[in-house]
């Protein structure tokens, strides 16, 4: 059973994805696979380089400042470098998964939706917290400026297009009611698993 788990940047997403890790469930992040993909996948290097040019390789590595450049100012080619590395990483998360023992797995993505990667999933759950709360917790964890952050924002769905399609939402303000809403949805999950 393959559980999505989604949330706009800052949300928590990865706090509460260790959560259910600690109750024994296996994790696949999907932004740190794609990042690992990009480095090493040949097949990605030689898309890049047909999209953005001979300067998007340096010493066999995509140079991720001068990608990023460009794709922060361009909707269109954030849209087509996503759809180079999101079939690549697919195709690695089906292969995880079919070695996975566990009664269920979660997906995390920050953009499940945006990439319609709910189709394949059991059940949706998205963590949620208010946006002033999110650009300040991404502002302090990665010295983000809040320009920068409210851009990245802009590019992925709002909580309440993502909350419409969602089967589980956790609200995650105060942490300590955040676990108690995981363990609550990890036994509804399990219960659904057996
Ligand atoms: P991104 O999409 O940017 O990767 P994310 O949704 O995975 O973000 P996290 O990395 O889990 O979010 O959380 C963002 C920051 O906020 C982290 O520094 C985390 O420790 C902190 N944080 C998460 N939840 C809470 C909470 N309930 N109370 C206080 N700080 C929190």
């Amino acid at each position: 059973m393959i559980v999505g788990l989604t949330g706009g940047i800052g949300s928590g997403k990865t706090t509460v994805a260790n959560m259910f890790s600690d109750f024994g469930i296996p994790i696949y992040v999907s932004d740190i696979e794609a990042r690992k993909l990009m480095e090493s996948s040949t097949e990605i290097h030689n898309e890049l380089v047909a999209l953005f040019g001979n300067k998007a390789i340096v010493n066999n590595k995509p140079d991720r400042a001068y990608i990023g450049n460009i794709v922060f100012q361009d909707k269109t080619l954030l849209q087509k470098l996503n759809s180079i590395v999101h079939p690549v990483v697919q195709k690695h998360f089906k292969q995880w998964y079919h070695n996975c023992k566990a009664p269920y797995v979660i997906k995390e993505s920050a953009i499940l939706f945006e990439q319609n990667l709910n189709n394949f999933c059991y059940a949706v759950i998205t963590v949620t917290a208010p946006i002033e709360i999110k650009i300040q917790r991404v502002i302090k964890r990665d010295g983000s400026d809040r320009a920068n952050v409210i851009n990245r924002m802009n590019n992925q769905w709002t909580d309440e297009q993502k909350i419409a399609l969602s089967d589980f939402v956790i609200e995650n303000i105060d942490i300590e009611t955040t676990r108690k809403k995981v363990a609550e949805v990890h036994q509804i999950l399990l219960k659904k698993a057996t």
